[in-house]
């Protein structure tokens, strides 16, 4: 035990649980860099050397990035390397720079104190906007403005964290560099003050497969060196100087979740079938190409939901139709046989690119948001058609498009897929002429004239996140009112019962790719409810798996018969508990 472990001594805190696991260990306080700049006016003979020299620092901050890059690409971890492509997309930013090059010549003040002034100037626009992702920019800004300023006094930078011992890393922020100069063996988990599921902390460590909790406000200054942590990444806690109890309770859950994973391994090749020979397809949500492994690795029966907006928003930028169709074909490729789902785009509400909607709204998720926007701004959803088509040739991918709230915007996005087709044929392309395409059922409209849509199309997905919002006005995202926000509400029970019907009535299959299909507890009530196909995060593949083959489809239906006919959401949360654990008691660390 540390010598502070009597203080404060199994305190526990609370933020957002980022990236799974569970980590023990000493604390390393990253305190954030201070770089002191003084501001001093120079002579007019001097500008053009200050102005040299700002040349000869880009010119060094590109290339030290550039070797970040390299390095995180030699490790495998290719993906983090792409964060830094927004570190170059700064440092290429005309605005910015011909800025600071004007407030050398026009204010004659010395460069450092210049850049330092611009780069604040930048990080608060960016700050002040609405749109979460480009308020992460502000790292990104800062980062770089950090770098420039070591190069112009000689500062040696990326000095890479020498440890003798495992650490916990905590701090208030995480610039990406910094994450990136952490990246090694020595470090056990992240915690941080600010930050958020999008947040590059969040994605470094998903990708670095370390434990991380962010949002935990004051951690940076509760802890001191010397005091022992411990991060559970799944449930976003933080015990500081945990207790002996603390501490053995932990080891064997953390125990208990690695052999449970382990043994649910041997699922991989099995299908998702009841005991009573149900068959229920379960496949994987993704956001990027990077994932695919681990789809093929957890043993999801393909894609059911691809976000492809994520592709554009990772790379801060529009891919073009011809870098779609390449990645789309590749994807497709290595599922074959089984199906890749594309959603076609899902801009608006939190999920902001300015490329593509450049206003701000009052009520972003009531907005222009998704197929809405795609139909009002038709150029970027033409070209994902036209990509989609023409990868479509592999044979395995469906099309789906995202809150169709009624029968004309369907119809209305339909007019753009025959258009694009047209196109292709003029062109002499070829494309899949059989390739299905579904809807997702998120708004409540979409539920109630489901019985309308399903003869249109082949496939019903309901994305549980956004149908729960709509149907019991509950911001997805405000913590203020998450106490409301309830998958066994009867409402969306109801809801996701008339979809499925509607979709067996007329023949077509109805999945369920919102959060709700990834829990183990909900299932029982979605199988009982009719639905026909789970999508959900590669890493809860296996869990779902063993919870159906566990369970029989009759004793499923019983239950949402029950939940359908007026039991409480305590009772219905109670009996699908029960359920699961009297079929499958090692899911119940996972029954949230
Ligand atoms: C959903 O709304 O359930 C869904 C899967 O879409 P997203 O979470 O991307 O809004
Ligand atoms: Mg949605």
């Amino acid at each position: 035990m540390t010598p502070n472990a009597s203080k404060r001594s199994g305190t526990i805190m609370r933020g957002i649980g980022v990236s799974p696991g569970v980590a023990i260990g000493p604390v390393m306080l990253l305190q954030p860099e201070t770089v002191s700049v003084f501001d001093r006016p120079i002579e007019d003979k001097a500008v053009s050397s200050e102005i040299a020299r700002f040349e000869e620092a880009l010119i060094a901050t590109r290339h030290q990035i550039r070797e970040i890059q390299h390095t995180l690409r030699g490790q495998t971890h290719s993906h983090d390397a792409s964060i830094f492509d927004a570190h170059l997309m700064v440092l290429d930013d005309r605005t910015f720079i011909d800025e600071i090059i004007s407030g050398v010549r026009e204010r004659k003040r010395n460069i450092e104190f210049v850049v330092q002034e611009g780069t604040e100037k930048y990080a608060n626009v960016l700050a002040a906007v609405d749109d979460d992702y480009l308020r992460e920019r502000v790292a990104d800004v800062r980062d770089v403005g950090k770098r420039i300023i070591h190069n112009l006094l000689g500062r040696e930078t990326d000095k890479r964290m020498e440890l003798d011992k495992p650490h916990l890393v905590v701090a208030r922020d995480l610039a990406p560099s910094e994450t990136a100069c952490l990246a090694g063996e020595q470090i056990l988990g992240l915690a941080t003050d600010l930050g958020s599921p999008t947040s590059h902390t969040a994605v470094m460590a998903r990708a670095l497969s370390i434990p991380a909790v962010v949002g935990l406000r004051k951690i940076s200054t509760t802890v001191s060196v010397g005091d022992d942590i411990l991060i559970d990444g799944n449930k976003g806690v933080l015990i500081l100087n945990p207790t002996e109890e603390q501490l053995q309770t932990y080891d064997e859950l953390a125990e208990a979740r690695r052999s449970i994973e382990v043994s649910l391994k041997r699922l991989r090749e099995e299908r998702a079938v009841t005991q009573d020979g149900h068959v229920i397809m379960l496949s994987a949500n993704i956001e990027s190409e990077v994932e695919i492994p681990a789809v093929l690795e957890g043993g999801a029966q393909g894609v059911g939901l691809l976000r492809s907006e994520f592709m554009h928003l990772g790379q801060n930028r529009m891919l073009d139709e011809e870098e779609q169709a390449s990645m789309y074909r590749r994807m497709a490729e290595a599922l074959m046989p089984e199906p890749l789902i594309i959603r076609t785009l899902d801009i608006g509400g939190d999920k902001c690119f300015f490329d593509v909607q450049p206003f701000q709204e009052e009520n972003p998720f009531l907005g222009l948001r998704s197929i809405r926007l795609c139909l009002r701004y038709p150029d970027y959803f033409r070209q994902q058609l036209r990509a989609i088509l023409r990868a479509s040739v592999v044979g395995n991918i469906r099309l789906m498009y995202p809150m169709i709230c009624g029968l004309a915007e369907l119809e209305q996005a339909d007019t753009y897929l025959d258009e694009a087709k047209r196109e292709l044929d003029a062109e002499g392309r070829d494309y899949d002429r059989s390739l299905q395409r579904g809807v997702m059922v998120e708004v409540p409209s979409a539920a109630l004239i489901a019985p309308a849509l399903a003869p249109k199309v082949d496939f019903f997905s309901i994305g549980t996140n956004d149908l729960i919002q709509y149907t019991l006005a509950v911001d997805r995202g405000n913590e203020r009112v998450a106490y409301l926000y309830e998958p066994t509400h009867p409402a969306v029970l109801q809801l996701i019962r008339m979809t499925v019907d509607a979709a067996h009535a007329n023949g077509i299959w109805a999945g369920v790719c919102g959060e709700m299909a990834a829990e183990p507890l909900m299932t029982p009530l979605l199988l009982g409810l009719g639905v026909d196909e789970l999508s959900v995060n590669p890493r809860a593949v296996p869990l779902v798996k063993d919870a159906v083959r566990a369970l029989t489809h009759d004793d499923t239906k019983v239950l949402a018969a029950d939940a359908l006919g007026g039991l409480s959401i305590k009772d219905i949360r109670a009996r699908s508990r029960g359920l699961i654990e009297s079929v499958a008691p090692e899911l119940s660390d996972w029954l949230a």
